[in-house]
């Protein structure tokens, strides 16, 4: 597993292993790849299996059953996804595992393809059927000529407030996934195809979740889906994000909500206020512009050009005072020339981003970009790629230098990573997993306390600091 099993989230005992009803003796080894929405993928399957009476393990020699959720998203993901099956497919011939199954996104993608290439699987189950993992491991179990199986459906499954749910990584920062899919076009992305049209959940099964987690202890939730921006949108809701941030600050013992993944239009002032006037919403901006050629957006079939986005960004600086902004472009996209990449190094050189994430173009089936002329080399990309974050690193570091010497509020994360000595947190315009971090060097805190923090140094992507309350 490439994350520690956390407690079980659990809604009263209505989540506990009925009694006889599911194969107690059965251990399950799961590895989670890709972004944070497969790993909410990956807790709602955890729960379902342990809420069925299957015994999970971390060591997957010891795993009857090896489930994978896999990453479809680029050619380096679908790679890391077909090494893990390989590997985890040779534990058939040496250790336990009897059932090998590749769930998520690449299977979701390639069906029936995955099982002729993958002879070592038995079953690959879409994004449409997480809801059936333990009935589908039931299945493969039982003692029956062995048949490889594929569980593949439309739409793609959308979990609720009542679904087991066992979470993965920090006791006090959640991710809560809050619609599926999405309805635009970009010419480079296949997501459409792996989980459809936009489905939103219910503003009360989300609030339902969030009080949840917050009585389990959470301080932190993390919004996250494909297209944040149009939250609720195929509901009718409009403005569906702000009403769902209205709803989620009442949430008494929530600390901090953070958005992610909002598509640079359909911005309204409305919303950039309560992320200045609600304290509990992170001032944190997390907008992937992908590009800011114009040309370059076209063909990409993006919404808006440049001239909407330099307004976007100026309004949300001047309504969110210091937000920390983060973005992320791809490089290397077919018909990017010199002066359209050297529009944007100049951007990202002038508009001192506080993140960028630079991404290498890949062609994808199915996509509109694939059949695009003018490709660009793969050494030119990663040319582009290497000089992008050396700007944004000197970015970064300045804007770290910047903060010495200030007081800011701290969301223990617990003992550092790099060494017990220390204590390691964020505050709010660092965001889990993908920011950097704050290390305390004097002072005792708590695993999910928020402390008053001093900085006194600085690193690249992470400060330095002792607790001052
Ligand atoms: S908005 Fe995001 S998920 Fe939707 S098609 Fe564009 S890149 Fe893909």
């Amino acid at each position: 597993m490439n994350q520690p099993l956390i407690k079980p989230l659990r809604k009263g005992d209505g989540h506990r292993p009925p009694a006889g009803a599911g194969p107690q003796n059965t251990t399950i080894g799961f590895v989670n790849l890709g972004c944070s929405k497969n790993q909410v993928d990956s807790e709602v399957m955890l729960g379902t299996l342990v809420h069925e009476g299957f015994q999970l393990t971390g060591d997957p020699q010891k795993a009857e059953v090896v489930i994978i959720n896999t990453c479809g998203f680029i050619e380096e993901a679908k790679q890391e996804s077909i090494n893990s099956i390989l590997e985890h497919g040779r534990l058939k011939k040496k250790g336990v595992c009897r059932v090998l199954i590749a769930a998520g996104c690449l299977a979701q993608r390639y069906q029936g393809d995955l099982l002729k290439e993958l002879p070592e699987l038995d079953g690959v189950v879409g994004t449409g059927e997480f809801g059936k993992i333990a009935t589908i491991c039931r299945d493969l179990l039982a003692p029956k000529k062995r048949q490889q199986r594929l569980w593949v459906s439309e739409p793609p499954y959308l979990y609720d407030a009542d679904t087991p749910r066992l979470r993965l990584g920090k006791a006090h920062s959640a991710y809560v996934k809050i619609a599926e899919g999405c309805n635009r076009n970009c010419a480079f992305c296949a997501i459409p195809i792996m989980r459809g049209k936009q489905r939103s959940r219910p503003v009360e099964s989300i609030l339902a979740e969030a009080e949840r987690l917050a009585a389990e202890g959470v301080k932190e939730i993390n919004l996250i889906s494909q297209d944040t921006i149009n939250y609720g949108v195929d509901l009718g809701i409009r403005g569906g994000l702000t009403t769902l941030l209205r709803a989620l600050v009442k949430v008494k013992d929530l600390r901090w909500i953070r958005p992610f993944y909002l598509y640079p239009q359909q911005v309204t002032d409305e919303l950039l206020d309560l992320y200045a006037g609600e304290e509990k919403i992170t001032k944190y901006i997390d907008m992937p512009l992908q590009h800011i050629n114009d040309r370059m957006l076209k063909r990409m079939h993006r919404l808006g050009n440049r001239a909407a986005i330099d307004k976007l960004v100026d309004r949300i600086r001047t309504r969110i005072p210091g937000v920390a902004f983060r973005t992320a472009f791809i490089v290397g996209f077919p018909g990017e020339t010199e002066e359209a990449y050297d529009e944007l190094k100049t951007y990202v050189t002038e508009r001192e981003f506080d993140r960028v994430a630079v991404f290498l173009y890949s062609d994808e089936e199915d996509t509109s970009a694939l059949a695009l002329e003018e490709k660009v080399e793969r050494a030119v990309m990663e040319e582009r790629r290497n000089e992008l974050l050396a700007i944004q690193e000197d970015i970064a570091s300045a804007q770290g230098q910047s903060r010495i010497g200030s007081v800011m509020d701290v969301l223990v994360e617990g003992p550092s990573e790099e060494t017990p000595l220390l204590l390691e947190g964020r505050h709010e315009g660092l965001a889990p997993e993908i920011d950097g971090v704050v290390y305390i060097n004097d002072g005792t805190a708590d695993p999910g306390d928020l402390v008053t923090v001093e900085i006194t140094d600085a690193t690249t992507y992470d400060l330095v600091g002792h607790i001052v309350t």
